[in-house]
């Protein structure tokens, strides 16, 4: 009988284990937020990820479940546990995962880099960290930011007075979390997946470009990486995976700082926009590679299919319609163009496709990606 596995969160992410899962014949089905969502190929049921029942109900003869994202509740994580059903990534790794605190609280007690920090409850935590640090800090929410919401680089506490107000919200942890602003020459990420029974490979080190907080373009590898950050970046991740015991895609956001460390950023347990390079870059994508490791099959080659791959989102969307409308112009003039369109509907700064373009020449490989996601978002 095929494997069946369960997604909770009815994005692109969940959308792109579909091809796979068709290929390998395994059985997939969503429980989306809404009709209409972008996992609306696969056998799709709408409900509300914090109900329990609804949770139960879905994972009920799957084989294992996994997540399109982050935010399942503990709860609803343990009760799915309790109740005899596979859970990859599981609870506990995805505790670390969820609140920004936590994570730096378990990577600095495993002696991993990451920037110099602090929990703030008070305005007065604030100005202690500023004095200590240049007077220009970033301060993160510890909770449900993503895309740089959440993400403030401040030099007095009263641009994060809002935040602080917020506080009393048990919702949000109680606390903030500060953090040197990091002299980063550029950012860097670490793709992983790991199989519950230990197996781990690794895909090339990855620079992503970001604008205002949103991952743009990824050159994979990332270009003049050389042994050394290749290796450390490797270590890093394969570190993370094993010490917080994740099952699945495991992304590591990187600092290359100008004094050339390597600092941890970010944690994302699933398939991530870094690796959707992946997808026509790799022998086996990241999409594939998830759905392996949380059915705890044998893990693929990550070796590449060309010298470089890169990606570039498509954000926002054609201002026309939809990137369909445009689809068949951009065939004619970029035969070699690799045109991932997520099935959403445009709105502004809204990721709603990616373009990946391969060959030998970074140069023009980056100028054909380019090009193509600039044809879909004008
Ligand atoms: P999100 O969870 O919203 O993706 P991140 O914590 O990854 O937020 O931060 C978003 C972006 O903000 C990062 O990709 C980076 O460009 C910038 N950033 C985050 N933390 C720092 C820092 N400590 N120093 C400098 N820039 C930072």
């Amino acid at each position: 009988m095929a494997l069946r596995v369960g997604v909770i969160g009815g994005g692109q992410l969940a959308r792109m284990m579909v091809p796979p899962a068709v290929h390998l014949g395994l059985e997939i089905s969503v429980l989306a937020e809404t009709e209409g969502s972008s996992a609306r190929l696969a056998a799709t049921q709408v409900g509300d990820y914090h109900d329990v029942e609804t949770v139960l109900a879905f994972a009920r003869g799957v084989d294992a479940i996994t997540f399109d994202h982050e935010h399942v509740p503990q709860t609803v994580l343990r009760a799915l546990v309790d109740a005899g059903v596979e859970v990859h990534p599981s609870p506990e790794a995805l505790f670390v995962a969820q609140d920004k605190l936590v994570m730096r609280e378990r990577l600095s007690a495993l002696g991993l880099p990451v920037p110099d920090w602090a929990r703030l409850e008070t305005a007065a935590d604030l100005d202690a960290f500023l004095a200590d640090h240049g007077g220009r800090v970033v301060v993160k929410t510890a909770r449900g930011g993503y895309d740089g919401k959440g993400v403030r680089v401040v030099s007095s506490s009263h641009e994060v007075a809002d935040w602080f107000d917020g506080l009393s919200d048990p919702a949000t942890g109680g606390a903030l979390l500060a953090e040197e602003l990091v002299d980063f020459r550029r950012e860097l990420a670490q793709s992983v997946a790991r199989r519950p029974s230990g197996e781990i490979v690794a895909w090339p080190v990855v620079e992503s470009i970001q604008r205002d907080g949103v991952c743009a373009e990824v050159l994979a590898p990332a270009p003049r990486s050389t042994g050394r950050i290749a290796d450390i970046a490797e270590d890093i991740a394969r570190r993370v995976a094993t010490e917080l015991g994740v099952t699945g895609v495991l992304a590591v956001e990187l600092f290359e700082t100008n004094d050339d460390r390597i600092l941890i950023n970010e944690l994302a347990m699933r398939p991530h926009n870094t690796g959707h390079w992946s997808i026509d870059g790799s022998t086996t994508s990241q999409f594939e590679q998830h759905l392996r490791a949380v059915l705890d099959l044998p893990l693929g080659d990550t070796g590449t299919h060309a010298d470089w791959s890169v990606m570039v989102n498509v954000l926002g969307g054609p201002s026309d319609g939809t990137m369909a409308n445009r689809l068949p112009a951009l065939m004619a003039d970029q035969p070699g163009a690799k045109v991932h369109d997520y099935g959403k509907e445009p709105r502004p700064g809204r990721k709603v496709g990616h373009v990946t373009t391969l060959g030998d020449d970074l140069d023009d490989v980056v100028y054909r990606a380019r090009a193509a996601a600039e044809f879909f978002a004008g």
